[in-house]
């Protein structure tokens, strides 16, 4: 035999230079998060310079190191920055960074309960305390997924399980036109034809219009179709408009249907007393999406399915396997495998645990509860320049607006509120994006960051009053370009 190769096996001082060198980096990479260019586009080039033939041999570390942070992290959307507005901001809480480095390098297996019992049981704690956040019951549970689409897919196979025959294609569920995409696309991965789901108009505020829903429920039960789900939104991308989840939850009570609502992006306002008053009702949802790292500004990677009868997940998704360890039975305790289509993975529960653990809930709160004043306030200056429509007031923390300028036509407002957001990004303090309301394009803003403060939003306002200033004097009707 020849000797082992043992160069994967670092040992105690080569670990140590990796995570110091990286750190190192880590560290002047924070530090000048504040000054980074809110944004730097294109890179089709560089990803093209990037192509290479798989590696036979080592490169040193620092030289790798330089690539990552001298050359491909500067190229991008700066997501973890103050001024990232865009979407929906993401987070980066380094907690987790730590929480990663130690679950990665123990390396224990928590999909099933025999094999890390103490580290399954925290990830079940954390579970329980985003079911506690939501007012969910007792006897409510659920599982971390990789994010909101996942957990959106999750909760579809889940109702279509329990409400619909094996053969499922006469199954149709509804959602507002205004819902993510991931809903229409989870739908499809779980095998429904694409016309099964019922886009249902919203209101002029762009919750749902619960008679619209009603009138197609009737419709298709009179052609033969099962409805067996609705989902409602708490928190909608385009503008964080909430549906009326009261309303929804009785009417998908009385039709037999199971409520899912969709809290991807708001979910986690609930811990405010304001999010709480908007989001009444959502704890009587069959099921419900929540983004960890939207709302709690965790680094991408974690989102979660909660559902009020965990049996209910367990009969979607249990089945039996002899290579398996024996599950448990113990209703204490959970399998999280017998509850989510993924058998092994990450170790997610850490990354929540550690940075609620070491901080309480509070400043999780506060944080939800600053973003929302700071919107509150954005819009109050915004609504104070001249020209400026606010199209869809704040209901948590997006507000969509654009500008008027007499004399255009939609299509002519609609480029020049493409131009608006050009120029404001151009001045690379924000990063905002737009989007389509009906055939109206507008300008979002949507304060998530954990590192977005007054500060930054002021900085922001006074780049959209410049950028309105330059347009509004121009001669041409929409600069484009
Ligand atoms: C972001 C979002 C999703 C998708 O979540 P991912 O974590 O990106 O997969 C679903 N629904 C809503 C409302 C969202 O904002």
């Amino acid at each position: 035999m020849n000797q082992p190769d043992k160069t994967l096996e670092l040992d105690a001082q080569a670990f140590r230079q990796v995570v110091e060198q990286a750190l190192e980096r880590v560290l002047e990479h924070l530090d000048s998060l504040p000054e980074q260019p809110s944004v730097t586009q294109g890179g089709a080039d560089l990803a093209r310079s990037l192509v290479e033939p798989l590696p036979e041999r080592g490169a040193p570390f620092p030289e790798l190191l330089s690539l990552l942070f001298e050359r491909l992290i500067p190229h991008s959307f700066n997501t973890a920055g103050p001024g990232y507005m865009a979407y929906i901001p993401g987070g980066g809480l380094p907690h987790v960074a730590v929480a990663d480095l130690i679950s990665d390098v123990v390396n224990r297996y928590v999909g099933v309960w025999a094999t890390a019992p103490g580290l399954v049981q925290l990830e079940t704690n954390v579970v329980r305390w985003f079911c506690d956040i939501v007012g969910y019951p007792k006897q409510a549970l659920g599982i971390l997924t990789s994010g909101g689409s996942l957990a959106n897919f999750s909760a579809i196979v889940a109702a279509r399980r329990q409400h619909l025959p094996s053969n499922f294609f006469k199954g149709t569920l509804y959602a507002s036109d205004q819902t993510h995409n991931s809903v229409q696309k989870s739908a499809l991965a779980a095998g429904f034809p694409p016309e099964n789901v019922r886009q249902i108009s919203s209101d002029r505020a762009y919750p749902l219009c619960l008679d619209a829903l009603k009138r197609q429920i009737n419709l298709d039960r009179a052609a033969g179709y099962e409805p067996f789900m609705v989902v409602g939104n708490a928190g909608t991308t385009n503008t964080g408009a909430v549906d009326d989840l009261e309303a929804l939850a009785a009417l998908a009570g009385r039709e037999r249907m199971w409520f899912h609502v969709d809290a991807a992006y708001g979910g986690f306002f609930v811990l405010t007393a304001h999010g709480k008053e908007v989001m009444a009702g959502i704890e009587q949802a069959d099921s419900i999406t929540l983004d960890p790292h939207k709302g709690l500004f965790l680094p991408y990677g974690t989102g979660a399915l909660l559902v009020r009868d965990r049996l209910v997940l367990q009969r979607a998704y249990s089945v039996h396997a002899d290579y398996l360890p024996e599950m448990q039975q113990d209703p204490d305790f959970v399998d999280f495998c017998e509850m989510s289509p993924e058998l092994s993975r990450g170790f997610r529960g850490l990354r929540v645990w550690l940075p609620f653990k070491l901080h309480g809930i509070g400043p999780f709160r506060r944080n939800l509860e600053e973003k929302l004043a700071l919107t509150r306030w954005a819009t109050e200056q915004l609504r104070r320049i001249e020209g400026v429509e606010i199209v869809a007031e704040p209901r948590l923390s997006i507000v969509a607006f654009r500008l008027r300028k007499p004399g255009l036509d939609d299509e002519a407002l609609n480029a020049l509120n493409r131009a608006l957001i050009r120029r404001i990004n151009e001045r690379n303090r924000v990063f905002l994006t737009g989007t389509l309301l009906g055939d109206r394009f507008v300008v979002r803003l949507c304060i998530l960051s954990f590192r977005t403060h007054k500060e930054r939003v002021e900085q922001g306002i006074e780049d959209i009053k410049a950028s309105v200033a330059a347009l509004m004097s121009s001669k041409q009707p929409a600069e484009v370009g």
